[in-house]
């Protein structure tokens, strides 16, 4: 690898994503090493920035040693440019080559980072087809770009973005970025899953009653509503994060640990959802409450807005393994705490010596953020004279049992495995669409004005009816259960 030329540009560095993530991501990987010493990093966008610009730009986002930092910064450069006409990726394509001049012989990379509104992507991609493919050097060369979401508004829209960078480029060169693949704990599940057989056998409608998916921010958009607004909670995670979660979790295991292998499986299950309904879901929007401004006395919220900064939906997934098995994905802002976590709840057995069994129930918890956790509820014995089931727990919490172990940032692997050419953690086209298509009705039916959210304070749970909601589904909150931490020696 070392021995690559590589190249990364970064279309739209001027912006947001690039300083905060692409470029950080980028240096982490770089300073330890896992890029090659001689990396090119180039910035492009049509603000009027020097090279010294840009750098100063991001430096403050690097975290390392200065002589790190400088080295980094020292492979960065900038060229200002626009995206319509071929002058601006002219001179992209002039600044490739002389980079990757006097490397003949060894292969070239050419990583194109597209940190930009997607409605830009169908121009920006044709004007690096048509002007920065050619590679003088070698055979070996590739070149891949990585686009960010949102891919569409729903399952129309999506497929002619889709359809129009297809026509450009072939599915191996896109890689679809969806950050949640890049976490830890979604990494995990593939080993999780399907190297215990414990829990194979049991991961079925006949042992597990329903699963939730949730996802929970304490705070609200406070001044970012305008952009929030157009798409709401179900766009902005449910159809994209949420759903790769539902899909590593339901998918039956893949022949092989390869990508499309993998990807194989996860569309084959998100073509079994059906598409969730109206009256399966509860929407919500927060209002004031404490020093939180309500949703709607947000300035860049239009007046009236009815757009769900709340959902919960219940989804089904019509196979072999999971049918008549709730599907639970719950996800709002403005809430009690910050969490997004895995709940797999096992019914109860069937009939047996002890009493209450119904409100104790085995549960397999992963908690993705924040303080990665796994932890299976259990039923023991209360230690004393009495025999007595109490819910307890075997839990892997990852900050003490691995301690000092470095969990990388999602980004950090995505782009990796970019340069790598492994798109494992990427969406396929027909994953996006599988994934659209289970929401799309809905998101028209809110689109249309005919629902509007409920209201519920800022700091809370959400609205009361999701409970309602998520109990019919048949979520059984366990009675006395209390989390003691490990902090007793
Ligand atoms: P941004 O700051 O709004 O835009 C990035 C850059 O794109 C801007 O600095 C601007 O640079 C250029 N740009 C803006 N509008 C343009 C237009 N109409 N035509 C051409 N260039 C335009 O966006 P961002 O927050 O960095 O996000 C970039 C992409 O990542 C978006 O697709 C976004 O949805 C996605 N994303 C962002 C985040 C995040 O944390 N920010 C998270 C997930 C996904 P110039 O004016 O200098 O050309
Ligand atoms: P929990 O936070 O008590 O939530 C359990 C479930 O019940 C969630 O689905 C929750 O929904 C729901 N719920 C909470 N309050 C409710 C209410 N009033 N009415 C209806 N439903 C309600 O989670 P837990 O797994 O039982 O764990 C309890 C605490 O122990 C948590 O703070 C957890 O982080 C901690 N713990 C930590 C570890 C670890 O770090 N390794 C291990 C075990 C337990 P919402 O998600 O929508 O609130």
């Amino acid at each position: 690898a070392n021995k690559l030329v590589l190249s990364v540009v970064v279309l739209g560095a001027s912006g947001d994503l690039a300083k905060k993530k692409t470029f950080p991501a980028l240096f982490t990987l770089f300073k330890k090493g896992f890029l090659p010493k001689d990396l090119r990093i180039i910035g492009y966008a049509r603000s009027k920035l020097t090279d010294q610009d840009l750098k100063e730009k991001v430096k403050g986002y690097l975290k390392g040693t200065d002589a790190e930092v400088n080295e980094f910064l020292s492979r960065m450069s900038y060229i200002p440019g626009s995206y319509d006409g071929d002058e601006g990726f002219q001179s992209l394509q002039k600044g490739l080559e002389d980079r990757e001049k006097g490397h003949e012989g060894a292969p070239v990379g050419r990583l194109f980072y597209l940190a930009l509104p997607p409605t830009v992507y169908p121009q920006v991609c044709a004007g690096i087809k048509k002007n920065c493919t050619q590679m003088k050097s070698s055979e070996e060369g590739w070149l891949r770009l990585v686009v960010e979401k949102p891919f569409g508004m729903d399952l129309e829209s999506s497929e002619e973005l889709a359809g129009e960078l297809g026509a450009l480029f072939p599915e191996e060169q896109l890689y679809r970025i969806d950050h949640y693949l890049g976490k830890e704990l979604m990494q995990n599940m593939l080993v999780l899953r399907f190297a215990n057989h414990f829990l194979s056998p049991t991961w079925h409608r006949n042992f597990i009653s329903n699963v939730q998916i949730c996802f929970k921010e304490p705070f609200g958009t406070d001044g970012r509503g305008g952009y929030f607004d157009e798409f709401g909670i179900i766009r902005d995670v449910m159809q994209n994060h949420l759903l790769q979660v539902l899909a590593l979790l339901a998918m039956e295991q893949p022949v092989t640990l390869s990508a499309d292998d993998i990807r194989d499986e996860k569309v084959k299950v998100l073509r079994c959802l059906s598409p969730v309904k109206l009256e399966d879901t509860v929407l919500g929007q927060y209002t004031a409450a404490g020093d939180q401004r309500g949703y709607l006395e947000d300035e860049t919220v239009p007046k009236g807005s009815k757009t769900p900064t709340f959902a919960t939906c219940v989804m089904n997934i019509n196979n072999e393994r999971w049918a008549g098995v709730p599907w639970i994905m719950k996800a709002g802002k403005a809430l009690n705490e910050r969490k997004v976590e895995i709940r797999v709840q096992y019914k109860p057995p069937a009939a047996g010596i002890h009493p209450n069994l119904n409100e104790m129930r085995n549960e397999l918890v992963m908690r993705l953020q924040p303080d990665e956790a796994i932890y299976m509820k259990i039923v023991v014995k209360q230690p004393g004279l009495e025999m007595q089931p109490v819910v307890s727990e075997m839990d892997l919490s990852y900050k003490h049992r691995y301690q000092g172990a470095n969990i990388p940032d999602a980004y950090e692997r995505l782009i990796l495995d970019a340069i790598r050419g492994d798109q494992q953690h990427f969406v396929r086209r027909d994953e996006l669409r599988a994934a659209w298509a289970a929401f799309t009705p809905l998101l028209h039916a809110i689109d249309s004005g005919e629902v509007s959210p409920q209201p519920y304070p800022a700091g809370t749970r959400g609205p009361p009816a999701s409970d309602i909601l998520v109990s019919r589904a048949g979520f059984v909150k366990n009675s006395e259960y209390i989390w003691k931490t490990a902090e007793v020696k």
